[in-house]
């Protein structure tokens, strides 16, 4: 028998949470982000539930290319763009519309086969300052890619610092127009949490992520009141059972000291699974679907949890990491992190189940 962790993909909600987007967006076109494997739910599998999306969003060029070869035929973009020029034959051989963001970029546009001809979305920084030109720059990259002789399609680009916080995204959207006024391209601007907070940020193209896999992008509402689904479920089961004496101490390094005698499991599931190692005790977990909460350190392989109030729990009871029931916000919360790196950190060993 396989060691019992899982992580089964409900394909239905990340069907719903396209449709809650789509209900949001009106007539905006929808880019699925699926970099980073789908946030761990499977580029394919993400791309045949989204497949009422306009396009896809993604970075790494052999998932585009192997998402061509599956025969998705609308818009893959390039997030990253190229990073030198034999991607940009890769790309104009698979139809790949490719970000711009720097003038690196730029000139190897200039390299690029005579007969190829690309898609290009020119990112603007708006004031994220990772990657793409000032809008200064940026009026001059415009100038140029409107006449170059490969681009045959545009669209400007920016991307949001804080659409989830306090700073709100008007200071950047007012740069990003100072570019984009008067020109008539399409424009996309709008992550998950500008989605849903601004819908003047809507434009063309929305690029929703976390929000289509049923998380929330905001600290201070969840998924469930937004409308979302989770669509991944990391569930296992409790391989041991034991009963702690008062003062006996748990795990490595004994952090977690029993201050009573306590009755503890022990999960099949540790940070080599995925599961984040900062998780304190406390985190909450569900047990036979009731909710208790990790005890001591997270190991690599096991992680242990407290059955005080569940005398029926044994070895073999189903135990759910995150997902249904629990969210993986909540998880993330706890353990100092957001639900984006719990979701693309879960590992390859742990096999991926569909319903
Ligand atoms: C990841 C990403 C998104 C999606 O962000 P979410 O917060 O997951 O909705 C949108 N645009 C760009 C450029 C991204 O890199």
């Amino acid at each position: 028998m396989p060691r019992p962790i899982k992580a089964t993909i409900n394909v239905a909600h990340l069907k719903h949470n396209l449709a809650f987007v789509r209900s949001r967006v009106g007539n905006a076109s929808i880019f699925a982000v699926v970099k980073a494997n789908a946030y761990g739910h499977g580029v394919e599998r993400a791309a045949r539930a989204f497949s009422a999306a306009d396009g896809l969003a993604l970075l790494e060029i052999d998932a585009a290319v192997e998402m061509r070869a599956a025969g998705y035929a609308k818009r893959i973009v390039l997030l990253e763009g190229v990073f030198d020029v034999a991607d940009l034959h890769t790309a104009a051989a698979h139809d790949l519309a490719l970000v711009v963001h720097s003038a690196e970029q730029l000139r190897m546009l200039d390299a690029a086969p005579p007969a190829a001809r690309y898609d290009v979305l020119l990112k603007v920084n708006s004031g994220m300052n990772r990657l793409g030109f000032t809008p200064h720059a940026a009026g001059i990259a415009l100038a140029q890619l409107k006449n170059h002789r490969v681009v045959c399609n545009l669209t400007l680009m920016t991307h949001f610092a804080s659409a989830d916080g306090a700073h709100g995204v008007a200071w950047q959207t007012q740069e990003f127009e100072r570019v984009a006024h008067g020109h008539g391209l399409a424009r996309t601007l709008a992550n998950s949490a500008a989605l849903l907070r601004y819908p003047d940020t809507h434009a063309d193209w929305v690029r929703p992520g976390i929000m289509l896999y049923g998380c929330s992008p905001f600290a201070d509402l969840t998924a469930a009141q937004l409308g979302l689904k989770p669509a991944m479920t990391l569930a296992s089961e409790l391989i041991a059972v034991r009963t702690l004496a008062a003062g006996e101490r748990l795990g490595y390094s004994g952090t977690y000291v029993a201050p009573a005698a306590v009755r503890v499991g022990i999960v099949a599931c540790g940070y080599a699974d995925g599961y984040p190692r900062h998780a304190p005790t406390g985190t909450p977990i569900l047990v036979g679907g009731r909710r208790t909460c990790t005890l001591g350190l997270v190991a690599m392989d096991m992680l242990a949890v407290d059955l005080s109030s569940m005398p029926e729990a044994h070895v073999g009871t189903p135990v759910t990491l995150w997902g249904e029931g629990l969210s993986a916000d909540e998880v993330a919360a706890s353990s100092g992190t957001v639900s984006y790196e719990l979701l693309c950190a879960v590992a390859a060993r742990v096999p991926i189940v569909e319903v």
